[in-house]
């Protein structure tokens, strides 16, 4: 029998003939948060008893690697999240084969409200070049920002995934006009404005990332299919994934804190003071929840370049730290910066020497 985690929708397989009658508390093993599980043959089972929700996925401007970071999103597999949550997955132009009369109806009931719409899912930034139409991009002959519009006024929950959607990203200062959901890179309004609210009082939940990691979507449609709340902070993201930096969990930490630093990629060391690492700049779960539970950018050896960040991408070199005089410009988040850079120096003179001579596994 397969059980779900409530909160981040991990499934595990269970023995029903574990489980008493009465039910037993579990321990989800990627979250370690408790939970009922209830046992079948009394009635009441895991799932299988959620009512139906409806999920709709629409692509803007964007290259489609949000749709692939979910697909490639384990555990839960995509096709299981979708099965076992009773989600009953409306349109995704990826996968979805739906003719163009049957697409049609489909946002005809859903615009008319014969079709509920529990989540909708905007990929890619809102484009609304060129003056203003939104002809640069278009379903169904229409433009897809009035799509997105008149959707995301009949959707319990309206999920921004990846940066471009969130924030505008790439096209936000070009001639598309592109433009993230409710935000214009760090200024609240974007598409939609300010104030806008789906149908469950929420604004637009900003899932940022390029792409956004796929066990984060997972999650978050988990968390709303479940009624679980999330936490938001003043970018209307979750903190449940975007609460600490990139930097925590970074396997160059002791690095960092002796101030060993790579100058050349491909050298042991920390990657902060010359090759533009963001990660003591930027929040995500890329070092905790690791990509193809593998590896991170940071743990290869490739310096963190912030695309979670509301202003991705920045306008400057992507490896190369932005200095004054070899200091740079941009410190830790939080940090004095007179007491940074004085503990610095006295942390680099005190690096041992494994440190220095780069003997670690790292
Ligand atoms: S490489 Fe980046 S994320 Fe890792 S310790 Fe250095 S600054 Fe932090
Ligand atoms: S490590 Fe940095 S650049 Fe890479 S995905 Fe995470 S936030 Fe984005």
């Amino acid at each position: 029998m397969k059980i779900i985690c409530e909160k981040c929708g991990f499934t595990m397989n269970l023995d029903k003939s574990r489980i008493p009658e009465k039910g037993a508390k579990g321990k989800c093993p990627k979250c370690r948060h408790i939970f009922t599980i209830k046992n079948p043959g009394t009635g009441v089972s895991d799932n299988a008893n959620k009512s139906q929700k409806t999920l709709y996925w629409l692509q803007g401007g964007g290259c489609g690697g949000d749709t692939w970071a979910f697909f490639n999103s384990e555990p839960p597999e995509t096709s299981e999240l979708i099965n076992d949550l009773n989600i009953r997955l409306l349109w995704h132009p990826s996968i979805s084969n739906h003719s163009i009369a049957a697409q049609n109806k489909l946002n005809n009931d859903l615009l008319s409200g014969k079709q509920a719409l529990d989540i909708l899912c905007i990929e890619g930034s809102i484009i609304r070049g060129p003056g203003g139409t939104g002809m640069f991009d278009t379903l169904l002959g229409k433009p897809k920002k009035d799509i997105a519009a008149s959707l995301a006024n009949k959707a319990s929950y309206v999920l921004a995934v990846g940066t471009c959607a969130s924030f505008g990203g790439i096209g936000a200062d070009g001639e598309i006009e592109a433009t993230g959901m409710q935000f214009q890179k760090w200024t609240p309004g974007g598409f939609m404005g300010e104030n806008f609210k789906t149908k469950s009082g929420l604004p637009i939940i900003n899932l940022p990332g390029c792409p956004c990691h796929g066990g984060v979507i997972s999650g978050a449609i988990a968390a709303l299919v479940s009624g679980i709340p999330l936490k938001l902070n003043q970018y209307n993201i979750p903190l449940e994934w975007y609460g600490t930096l990139v930097h925590q969990g970074c396997t160059r930490n002791e690095y960092h804190e002796y101030r060993v630093e790579e100058k050349k990629i491909g050298e042991k060391g920390c990657l902060f003071f010359y090759l533009g690492c963001h990660g003591p700049l930027v929040y995500g779960p890329c070092n905790k929840m690791l990509w193809n539970r593998r590896s991170s950018k940071t743990r290869v050896g490739v310096p963190c370049f912030g695309c979670t960040r509301p202003d991705f991408p920045q306008q400057y070199p992507f490896f190369k730290t932005r200095n004054i005089e070899g200091i740079p410009i941009e410190l830790p988040d939080g940090v004095n910066r007179a007491h940074y850079l004085a503990y610095k120096g006295i942390a680099a003179a005190a690096a041992p020497e494994r440190l220095k001579k780069r003997k670690t596994g790292i």
